[in-house]
């Protein structure tokens, strides 16, 4: 049936409110996502930027864990924004003692990937995926993609080959966060397989 879809934003910590307003910007209606009942209401998921390892600790403490891989396992449309991409990863580096991922992209990141001197920067970058314009792309204490398998599309690397943005099936991740800079175009992207989930059901 034709109508908004129904999207959450994993609401324990990050910048919940920023993706929020992209979304309905866009036209969806966008849930805050805490508990397992709320993600079982939602046809696509986003897990913002803030720090990994809390959105780890509260979403373990929330009983939100296992309801969330089962989700992506269920090929659960989800996008993650910078420690979102983190918690996407299967393989995470330099995590904190303990620190899990939800898991499910074929990929290894870094954490904290720039170290100290450059805690946050911004450039254009070139997502060729998207075309033109480049995108304005904000790196706030960001993460790098170090590995990726061959099932992963790689969206966008740094000058240097770093790899900064990824798809892997309804999976889609950057390092960086489009949501602050009202950059939309990733958004859409995540829309659109949410669409192609809720057709296929
Ligand atoms: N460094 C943070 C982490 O490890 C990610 C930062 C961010 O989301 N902007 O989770």
């Amino acid at each position: 049936m034709a109508g908004s879809p129904r999207v959450g934003v994993l609401a324990l910590q990050g910048d919940v409110r920023e993706h929020v307003a992209l979304l309905v910007g866009l036209g969806a209606e966008a849930v805050l996502v805490r508990r397992p009942e709320e993600l079982a209401a939602v046809d696509g998921l986003v897990i913002p930027g803030g720090e990994s390892s809390v959105i780890d600790k509260l979403s373990r403490a929330f009983g939100m864990q296992e309801p969330i891989r089962a989700a992506i396992s269920a090929e659960l449309p989800v996008y993650g924004t910078c420690a979102g991409l983190i918690l996407l990863a299967d393989e995470m580096r330099d995590g904190i003692g303990g620190q899990q991922s939800f898991g499910g992209m074929d990929i290894a990141v870094r954490r904290n990937a720039f170290g100290r001197q450059t805690e946050s920067f911004e450039m254009s970058l070139d997502v060729p995926m998207l075309g033109e314009p480049p995108v304005h792309a904000t790196f706030i204490r960001a993460p790098i993609v170090e590995r990726a398998g061959d099932a992963v599309e790689v969206l966008a690397t740094l000058p240097d080959g770093g790899i900064v943005a990824v798809r892997e099936g309804p999976l889609l991740g950057t390092s960086f966060h489009p949501e602050v800079d009202g950059e939309t175009r990733f958004h859409q992207v995540f829309l659109e397989s949410v669409r192609e989930y809720t057709s296929g059901r």
